[in-house]
C-alpha cells in the first residue's frame, strides 16, 4: 500500500510554489488532496444537439471542430473564431484574448464544449467555452462534474485532474487498505474505500454520491466514537476516584432541601439520583449536567457541593468570570450559610487563605487553577464554555487526596439533543434538566418592524426598568457584507445623544479587558446604568436580577438558541421579562424563523428549528466544544449517529480482533472534554 501521508508536492508536476498555494486549502499531503472532497457536483451529463440549443442557455454541447483561426477586429482586439459541428447542425464558437488556444485546440478533433449559448435568433454562437477532448473518462464535461473549495491559483478544474491521478495511478495500482473491517462494510452494505473515493469524486450518477458520502460519513463518525470508547474505557480503569457516601448524611441532607425556598422538580430529584450513583463508584464521576437556561442546574450543584461537604472533602466551584463567582458566591452562601458550611471566594484579584478547612466549599475563577496547595477536593464542579488544556486537567486532578481523584461535574446550558450530546461529549456521563421550574414566567417576545422602533424605545423609557440592548457588531464594518448589520459603538453613541440622552447607558464589548468588562457588568448590576448597550458576550450566564428588557438588533443574523439564550439574560427576578428583536435585513423567511420564538420557550426545540433550518452550522458555531470538524458528516443526521455509535460499542468490546481499527485510535488522553 502506497503512503498517502507524505507532501503533495512529491507528485509530478506540483512544485513547491503550488505546494504553497494548497495550503491554503489547508493540504499538504496526497492524503489531503485526495480527501478534498468535492462540495457540490455540476451536472453536466446531459449533452445538448446544437439544433436545439437556446440563447442564454448555459449547456455543454459534443462536437468536431472544423476550422479554427485567429482574428483582430478592427479596434484591435484579438479573437479566436472556430466552426464546430454535430450530426443536427454548426455552431460559430468565438474567444477572446487567447490566442494561444489555435496551438491546443486541433482541427478534426472532438470536444465538449461547455459555456453559454449567445447570438440572435437566427445565428447564434457559443462565447469563451471550457473545452475539452472527448474520451472515455473526460472529468471536466460530459457527466457529473465535482466542484471543489478553490483557492487563488487552484481551480476546480486542477484539483479534478490531479485527484483523478491520484486515484488512477496510485490507488488503482495498489489499492488502500479499508479501516472499517470487512464483516462491518458486509453488515452495513457499504463499498469498498477505494470505490468508494472514486465514487466520491468522479460519479456514474446521484445515487453513487449518495452512497460514497454515506460511508465516508459513517467512518469519520465512527472513528471519533472509537475513541470516546476508548477514553471512556480508560476513565474507569486507571483512576480510583473519592468515594462519596450519601445513605449516613440522608437526614441532613434532606434538611438542608426542605429548607429551600421551593420544591425540586422531578427532574433535578432524577439528576440528583443520578449523581449519588455516581459518586460512589470507585472511578471518578465524570458527568456532563445539561440543562436550559433557568432549568435550575445551580442548586442541583450546591446539594452535590453539600454531600461532598457532609462526606469530609472540598468542592470547587469555576466559573467563567469574576463576576460570575461572585454572584455564584452569594448564592451559595444564602443557601448553605445556615449549615455552617465555609464558603470562600476565589478569583484573580481576592486571593484568600484557601488552607483554612478541609471540607469548605471555595467558588472561583479559573484562578483556582493556579492556587497553590488546594488538596482534599472530592468534587470539581465546572460552570460553561471553560477550555481546558491538557495540563489543566491534570492540575485540577490532582487535587483529591494522595489514593483518589477528585469526581467531576460539568454543567452547560448549549442545548444539544442527547444522541447528539452522548457523541460530542461521549466519554462523560449525560444528565438532562429537561424541565423548567417556573413554567408559566415565560419572557414576552415581539418581533418588532423596524416602524416601531421609536415606539418601543420610548416605551422602555416610560418603563423605566434595565434594558440590555444587543448588537451583533462592535463597529461599523467597512465590509458590504457586514453593511446593515448593527454595531454596538455607533448605536450606543446614536441612543446617548437620542432617545436615552437623559439616562445612564453603558457600552460593553469583546475587545474589552475581562477587568473592564466585570467593571461594567458590576455597574450594571448595581443600577449605575439603565441601559447597556452590549455585543453577544452577555450571552453567558449573568444574572442580573432587575434586568427586564433586552432589545436583539439583527436579529436575522443569530440563531433560535442563540436568540433564546441572550433573552434568558432578562426576567431572572420577580418581574416579569421582555424582549423584542428587531431585524436589519427584512426577509419573510426570516421573518418566519423568527416568530418561531414567539411561540416557543424551550432552548432544546428552538436548537432543532435551528439545526433542520441550516444544519449544524449555528449551534455548534456558538458552541466552544474542542470537537473534530468532520469532512462529510453531519451532525444534525441524528440516525446516523445513533447507528455510528451502535457499531462503535460493539466493535470496541471485540477491538484485540480488529488490529488495524486499533491502531487507528489514537492513545490522547483527555481527562475532560473542552465544553
Ligand atoms: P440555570 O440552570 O440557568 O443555572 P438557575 O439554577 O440559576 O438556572 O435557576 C433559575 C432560577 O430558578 C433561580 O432563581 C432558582 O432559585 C430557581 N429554581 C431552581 N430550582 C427551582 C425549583 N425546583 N422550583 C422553583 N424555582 C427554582
Ligand atoms: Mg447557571
Amino acid at each position: 500500500m502506497k503512503d498517502l501521508k507524505v507532501p503533495v508536492t512529491t507528485l509530478p508536476k506540483i512544485g513547491p510554489k503550488t505546494g504553497e498555494l494548497l495550503r491554503n486549502l489547508n493540504i499538504e499531503t496526497i492524503e489531503d488532496l485526495l480527501t478534498h472532497f468535492p462540495f457540490r457536483y455540476e451536472d453536466l451529463a446531459e449533452i445538448k444537439r446544437i439544433k436545439n440549443l437556446e440563447i442564454n442557455e448555459s449547456t455543454t454541447i459534443e462536437v468536431i471542430i472544423q476550422d479554427i483561426n485567429n482574428v483582430f477586429t478592427r479596434n484591435g482586439k484579438k479573437l479566436t473564431k472556430a466552426t464546430a459541428v454535430d450530426a443536427t447542425g454548426q455552431i460559430e464558437v468565438v474567444w477572446f484574448n487567447q490566442h494561444y488556444l489555435t496551438s491546443s485546440i486541433k482541427k478534426g478533433k472532438r470536444y465538449y464544449l461547455t459555456g453559454k449559448v449567445g447570438g440572435f435568433n437566427n445565428k447564434k454562437n457559443f462565447v469563451s467555452p471550457q473545452y475539452e477532448v472527448v474520451s472515455e473518462n473526460s472529468l471536466n464535461s460530459g457527466r457529473l462534474v465535482p466542484v471543489y473549495n478553490e483557492t487563488k491559483g487552484i481551480n476546480s478544474k486542477w484539483i479534478r485532474d490531479k485527484v483523478h491521478f491520484i486515484l488512477s495511478n496510485l490507488i488503482e495500482i495498489d489499492p488502500l487498505e479499508d479501516i472499517l473491517p470487512e464483516d462491518l462494510r458486509v453488515k452495513e452494505k457499504f463499498r469498498n474505500i477505494n470505490d468508494s473515493l472514486n465514487m466520491i469524486h468522479f460519479p456514474e450518477n446521484q445515487s453513487e454520491i449518495k452512497e460514497a458520502r454515506e460511508r465516508i460519513a459513517f467512518e469519520e463518525i465512527f472513528l471519533e466514537l472509537l475513541q470516546v470508547e476508548r477514553q471512556k474505557h480508560d476513565w474507569h480503569q486507571s483512576f480510583q476516584g473519592i468515594e462519596l457516601e450519601f445513605n449516613r448524611y440522608e437526614e441532613e441532607l434532606n434538611k438542608m432541601i426542605s429548607s429551600l425556598p421551593f420544591t425540586l422538580t422531578q427532574a433535578q430529584r432524577n439528576v440528583l439520583e443520578e449523581i449519588k450513583k455516581d459518586v460512589k463508584l470507585k472511578h471518578p464521576m465524570n458527568r456532563l449536567l445539561e440543562g436550559d437556561v433557568g432549568s435550575g442546574k445551580t442548586i442541583v450543584a450546591i446539594i452535590a457541593a453539600y454531600l461532598c461537604h457532609l462526606n469530609g472533602y472540598k468542592t470547587l466551584y469555576m466559573a467563567p468570570t469574576a463576576i460570575l463567582a461572585k454572584q455564584h458566591y452569594d448564592t451559595y452562601m444564602d443557601f448553605l450559610g445556615e449549615f455552617g458550611v465555609e464558603v470562600k471566594l476565589l478569583t484573580g484579584t481576592n486571593k484568600i487563605e484557601v488552607m483554612s478547612s478541609k471540607n469548605d466549599i471555595i467558588v472561583g475563577t479559573h484562578a483556582l487553577l493556579f492556587a497553590e496547595n488546594i488538596h482534599n477536593v472530592g468534587l470539581i464542579i465546572i460552570d460553561e464554555q471553560h477550555k481546558f488544556g491538557v495540563e489543566q486537567r491534570a492540575k485540577l486532578l490532582t487535587m483529591g487526596t494522595k489514593e483518589a481523584k477528585p469526581n467531576l461535574l460539568t454543567m452547560t446550558a448549549t442545548p444539544i439533543p442527547r444522541t447528539l450530546a452522548l457523541t460530542i461529549y461521549g466519554d462523560l456521563d449525560l444528565s438532562v434538566l429537561d424541565a423548567v421550574p417556573n413554567k408559566d414566567k415565560k419572557i414576552t417576545t415581539k418581533v418588532m418592524k423596524e416602524t416601531h422602533r421609536n415606539k418601543v424605545m420610548e416605551w422602555i423609557l416610560d418603563k423605566g426598568e434595565q434594558a440590555f440592548i444587543v448588537c451583533p457588531l462592535i463597529e461599523d464594518s467597512e465590509s458590504e457584507m457586514f453593511a446593515d448589520v448593527k454595531a454596538a459603538e455607533t448605536e450606543y453613541k446614536k441612543l446617548k445623544a437620542g432617545v436615552f440622552k437623559n439616562v445612564s447607558i453603558g457600552l460593553l464589548h469583546g475587545r474589552m479587558t475581562s477587568q473592564e468588562k466585570d467593571k461594567v457588568m458590576e455597574d450594571f448590576r448595581n443600577k449605575k446604568y439603565q441601559v447597556l448597550v452590549a455585543t453577544p458576550v452577555i450571552e453567558v450566564g449573568v444574572d442580573i436580577p432587575d434586568a427586564t428588557i433586552i432589545v436583539i438588533e439583527s436579529a436575522e443574523r443569530f440563531g433560535l438558541a442563540s436568540l433564546h439564550q441572550l433573552r434568558g439574560r432578562v426576567g431572572r427576578g420577580k418581574k416579569e421579562g421582555y424582549c423584542f428583536l428587531f431585524m436589519s435585513k427584512y426577509s419573510a423567511k426570516s421573518y418566519d424563523r423568527l416568530l418561531n420564538l414567539e411561540k416557543m420557550h424551550s432552548g432544546m426545540e428552538l436548537a432543532e428549528i435551528d439545526m433542520q433550518n441550516r444544519g449544524q452550522g449555528d449551534v455548534f458555531g456558538t458552541m466552544q466544544h474542542g470537537f473534530k470538524k468532520f469532512k462529510v458528516a453531519d451532525l444534525s443526521d441524528l440516525e446516523m449517529i445513533q447507528r455510528a455509535k451502535n457499531r462503535a460499542q460493539e466493535y470496541f468490546k471485540n477491538i484485540d480482533k480488529y488490529p488495524r481499527l486499533k491502531d487507528v485510535i489514537i492513545s490522547e488522553n483527555i481527562l475532560i472534554h473542552n465544553n
